[in-house]
């Protein structure tokens, strides 16, 4: 995978919408935006991904990902161009569909070393399908 800008042609509701990215070598995340790296995608926006946690911590447990890379929450929100809404939204989208907006749901973003991100992409984890605890650990 190289550094370079590559654009990826996404359904979007008129049509193929094509989105322009620039995947960071070696991001694990990048590669499962790029479709080089395996995932189970539950949906995916224009410019937004969400694909299902590899080690679930609750019965739902969705990770949503720009397609561009930002290693962080301040990063994404410093972009300044929407996409931190957009990408809020989707977390939505993905609790409707997982049929857990009504019960209720958390979305985290682990942000740093003490914050336990362990992908330096940034990422929403969308939980819930059962109660959650609180103060998390
Ligand atoms: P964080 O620790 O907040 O950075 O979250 C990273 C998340 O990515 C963890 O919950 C991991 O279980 C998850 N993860 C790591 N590799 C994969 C993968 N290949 N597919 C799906 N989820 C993954
Ligand atoms: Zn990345």
């Amino acid at each position: 995978m190289g550094s370079q800008e590559t654009t990826i042609s996404v359904g979007g509701v008129a049509g193929p919408v094509h989105v322009k990215i620039f995947p960071v070598p070696d991001c694990l995340f990048c590669g499962i935006a790029a479709s080089e790296i395996p995932a189970t995608i539950v949906s995916s926006n224009p410019r937004t991904i969400a694909f299902r946690d590899i080690n679930p911590q609750a019965p739902v447990h969705i990770l949503v990902i720009p397609r561009a890379h930002h290693p962080n929450l301040a990063e994404l929100a410093a972009a300044d161009d929407g996409l931190l809404a957009d990408l809020v939204a989707h977390a939505h989208e993905v609790a409707l569909a997982e049929g857990i907006a009504d019960t209720g749901y958390r979305v985290v973003f682990n942000t740093g070393r003490h914050g336990g991100q362990t992908v330096d992409h940034v990422h929403a984890h969308v939980i819930g399908g059962r109660q959650m605890t609180w103060p998390p650990g």
